[in-house]
């Protein structure tokens, strides 16, 4: 066996640190690197007997130490650091030698990245990578993007790394440049639509039954033996189930209520408002999180904005079972909902881009390592294993879901408003569903004004054709 190491990672924090340990334990050789040695080094002293390592300090060494074409992960901050790695690495490299960043980019920026570096005879891959660090080192989801030669080589090392669900690696290769980050973008969007909802179940039924944290941990660890079973229904288990050591309080109850966000779940709305897709569930979970982190502006409203009595907030005690049975079957058709709107954004990014995304794959991917893992998944490659439906919520397993629900849904989008509990999630996720089965929409209304006030014209149902009302001038 050659010296030289078979594959590098430059860019040792948590992520890149469990990735290149993972690597180490599946039996490939990796050369290690970082702006800063110190990581290297304890990288190395702690866990240098999982595998082969090859420490390296400059990046001429790591190049160096690589056998050809030399397959480089890059796992830094993104953004500049991403960009500056590159600059710096580039030069080093001969032809037909392989970048992959495995941070997470914006998929634009994979875009010109990999053209450019194209250019120069090399390759770049762009992989989404989600599962943060436990799934880095057990087993994380792989989105790979870039060339079908760069994946011939790199796919078996990364389907070896990733997590398995069925005999199955929960990695593909995407599509072409941008394809892999774009995906992992969606996936990160739905992950955001995923929290808000389970989220806003937890504020339904705490308001509504006035159970104790640890009394709804129950009812997530039940709904996790079900339809919604997922890695965020078990952990939301878990989180209301712990009680904060310092004051013996829910631990729940102790956290500030304002959720941060680090730019994934803004860069999938803001891609979907170009392409023209409406993800209004990845985008009230966006915008929820903004509202929260508005406190001074919430006690001002919280001081002056009048709400129901609190009596409109409970449930009858004779109707609490019904009523936690309405919030499973709703959180699940919102989910749907949510899930529906991502695969819509991802078919229409790889009809844009040309990247021919196999869908069903996706969902095949995401069964495991990810945070969205979910049995739920299995549906969903299912839906996409014939042909492509119109939407997921016509895909016959969510279409007979979703109406099974439907009711139910309404009840509790119906309590939500009465009782004065936001449910952004749920409530557009209904109308979304309404709107989508709509014989007739408004928007003819709304075509209507825009004839009015600016000649926007309009079209007839009625015969083929541009059409101008000449609508009468005031006077
Ligand atoms: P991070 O905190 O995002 O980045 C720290 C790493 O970047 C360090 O190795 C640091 O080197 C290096 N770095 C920063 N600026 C640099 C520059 N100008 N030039 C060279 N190196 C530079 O690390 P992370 O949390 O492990 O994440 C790595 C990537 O994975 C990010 O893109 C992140 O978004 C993505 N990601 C993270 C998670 C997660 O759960 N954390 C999950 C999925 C994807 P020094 O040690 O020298 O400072």
């Amino acid at each position: 066996m050659s010296d030289l190491a078979q594959i590098g990672v430059s860019g040792l924090a948590v992520m890149g640190r469990n990735l290149a340990r993972n690597l180490a334990r599946n039996g490939f050789s990796v050369a290690l690197h970082n702006r800063t040695s110190a990581k290297t080094k304890s990288l190395v002293a702690e866990h240098g007997d999982e595998g082969t390592f090859v420490p390296t300090e400059t990046l001429e060494e790591f190049v160096a130490a690589l056998e050809r074409p030399r397959r480089v992960v890059i796992m830094v901050k993104a953004g500049a650091p991403t960009d500056a790695v590159i600059d710096e690495l580039v030069p080093l490299l001969d032809e037909g030698d392989i970048v992959i960043d495995c941070g997470n980019a914006h998929y634009a920026d994979t875009r010109r990245r990999e053209a450019d570096l194209r250019e120069r005879g090399l390759h770049f891959v762009g992989a989404g990578v989600s599962g943060g660090e436990e799934g880095a080192l057990l087993g994380p989801s792989i989105m790979p993007g870039g060339s079908k030669e760069s994946y011939a080589t790199l796919g078996p090392m990364f389907e070896k790394i990733a997590a398995q669900v069925d005999g199955t690696p929960c990695c593909v290769h995407v599509g072409p440049d941008g394809a892999g980050h774009f995906v992992k973008m969606v996936h990160n969007g739905i992950e955001y639509a995923d929290m808000q909802l389970i989220a806003e179940a937890y504020d339904l039924l705490r308001d509504g039954l006035g159970a104790t944290p640890a009394e709804l941990a129950e009812i997530f660890a039940e709904w996790n033996s079900g339809d919604l079973s997922s890695f965020l229904i078990e952990i939301t288990a878990e989180v209301l189930g712990h009680t904060d050591a310092a004051t013996g309080s829910p631990f729940v109850d102790v956290v500030v209520d304002e959720a941060e966000q680090k730019g994934t779940g803004r860069w999938t709305v803001q891609t979907a408002l170009d392409l023209g897709v409406p993800v209004t569930g990845i985008a009230e979970a966006t915008f929820a999180r903004a509202l929260s982190a508005h406190p001074d502006q919430r006690a001002a409203a919280r001081a002056a904005l009048p709400g129901p009595s609190e009596a409109a907030q409970k449930v009858p005690a004779e109707e609490r079972d019904a009523f936690v049975d309405d919030v499973r079957k709703a959180l699940y058709a919102s989910k749907v909902v949510a899930y529906a709107q991502g695969y819509d954004q991802m078919a229409a990014a790889s009809t844009e881009y040309g990247w021919d995304i196999d869908l069903g794959a996706m969902a095949t991917i995401w069964r495991g390592g990810c945070i969205i893992r979910a049995r739920f998944l299995d549906r969903i490659k299912d839906a996409y294993a014939t042909e492509r439906p119109a939407s997921l919520l016509v895909a016959p397993y969510f279409r007979d879901a979703v109406a099974d629900g439907q009711q139910a849904w309404r009840r509790v989008v119906a309590h939500a408003a009465r009782a004065g509990i936001p449910t952004p999630g749920f409530s557009s996720a209904l109308a979304y569903y309404d709107a989508l089965r709509a014989d007739r929409l408004p928007a003819a209304l709304i075509q209507g004004l825009r004839d009015y006030f600016g000649a926007h014209t309009y079209r007839r149902t009625d015969r083929d054709g541009s059409f101008h009302t000449l609508w009468a001038t005031p006077d």
